[in-house]
C-alpha cells in the first residue's frame, strides 16, 4: 500500500489527496485546540463523533439544496469530499448572545438576539482570525460580491434548517461557523458547502437545562466533551443507543446509508 499524500493538516482535520482527481479525502483528528490553539489537547473519540455529525448535517443540508463538498463516509474517521478552491473567509451565524459577540458588546451570554446576525472573519491564523466586514472582502478580493451575497443567503438558510432540525431533539442552535469553496461546473462557479459543522463548529444548549453540548466545554474547562458530543448524535439518531460496547471502546456507530 502505499502513502496517501498529504495535502494539508490543519488543527482538527487532515487533507488527503484523494482516490480520483477533484476529490480529498478528509480526517477527522482527536485533537482540541481552542483560542488559536493556544490551548490543545486530544480527546479520545472526537474525530469519530465529529465526522459522523458532519456527515449527517451535510446529508440533510444536501437533501434540501445546499451544494456541499461531502461525497461519503469512507470509514470511522474519514469522508471522500470534492476538492474545491477555499475562500478565506469563516462565515458566523448567531442566534443568541455567547462567545466573542457577548464580550465585545457587553450582552449577557443567552440573551437572544433581534434577528440572526451574520457575521465574517478572515481566516488568518497569524492575525487570530480578525473580524472583517463585507467592504474588506469585496475590496481585498477575496470574495466577488455575488459571492458574497450567495455564501450569505447559503448561511441563513442552513441557520433556518438547523435550528429547527436541532430543535425538534431539543437542542437550541446558538450559533455556528461556516466555510464555503469555489467548484467550477462546466464554465459555472459555484458556492458550495465545505469544510464541517459538527459541535467543534457550533454553540449547542439544552432546551431545558441550558448544558452545553459543544466545544465550549473545553473552551471552558468544563470537561465532558465527548459525553456532550454523544449526546447530540443520540439525539439525531446517529449513535446506537444501549450498546454496552459504546461507552467502553468508544462510541459504535451505525450507518444510515450503508455504499
Ligand atoms: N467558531 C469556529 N471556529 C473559529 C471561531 C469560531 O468554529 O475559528 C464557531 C464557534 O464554535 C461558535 C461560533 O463560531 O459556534 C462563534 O464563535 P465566537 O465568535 O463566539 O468565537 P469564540 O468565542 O468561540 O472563539
Amino acid at each position: 500500500m502505499s502513502k496517501r499524500r498529504r495535502i494539508y493538516e490543519g488543527k482538527a482535520k487532515i487533507l488527503y489527496e484523494g482516490p480520483e482527481p477533484g476529490t480529498l479525502v478528509q480526517h477527522f483528528k482527536d485533537d482540541a485546540t481552542a483560542f488559536n490553539a493556544k490551548k490543545h489537547e486530544v480527546i479520545d473519540g472526537k474525530g469519530v463523533l465529529n465526522n459522523r455529525i458532519s456527515e449527517y448535517l451535510f446529508v440533510r443540508l444536501g437533501e434540501i439544496g445546499i451544494y456541499t463538498h461531502f461525497i461519503k463516509r469512507l470509514n470511522m474517521r474519514e469522508q471522500l469530499i470534492r476538492e474545491l478552491e477555499i475562500i478565506p473567509i469563516e462565515v458566523v451565524v448567531r442566534n443568541i448572545a455567547a462567545g466573542s459577540i457577548a464580550k465585545r458588546l457587553g450582552l449577557e451570554e443567552g440573551t437572544p438576539l433581534p434577528r440572526s446576525i451574520v457575521e465574517f472573519y478572515f481566516k488568518e491564523d497569524k492575525l487570530d482570525d480578525p473580524m472583517v466586514s463585507e467592504e474588506h472582502i469585496t475590496a481585498f478580493g477575496w470574495a466577488q460580491p455575488p459571492e458574497l451575497d450567495e455564501m450569505t443567503a447559503m448561511a441563513l438558510r442552513i441557520n433556518d434548517y438547523m435550528s429547527g432540525l436541532f430543535m425538534g431533539v431539543g437542542i437550541r442552535l446558538v450559533d455556528f461557523k461556516v466555510e464555503f469553496g469555489r467548484l467550477l461546473e462546466n464554465d459555472m462557479i459555484r458556492i458550495v458547502l465545505a469544510d464541517e459543522i459538527s459541535p467543534d463548529s457550533c454553540r449547542l444548549w439544552d432546551v431545558e437545562t441550558d448544558d452545553k453540548l459543544d466545544k465550549d466545554r473545553f473552551r471552558r474547562d468544563m470537561g465532558g466533551l465527548v459525553d456532550a458530543y454523544k449526546e447530540v448524535a443520540r439525539r439525531l439518531g446517529i449513535l446506537l443507543e444501549g450498546d454496552p460496547s459504546s461507552d467502553k471502546s468508544g462510541p459504535r456507530l451505525v450507518s444510515s446509508n450503508e455504499d
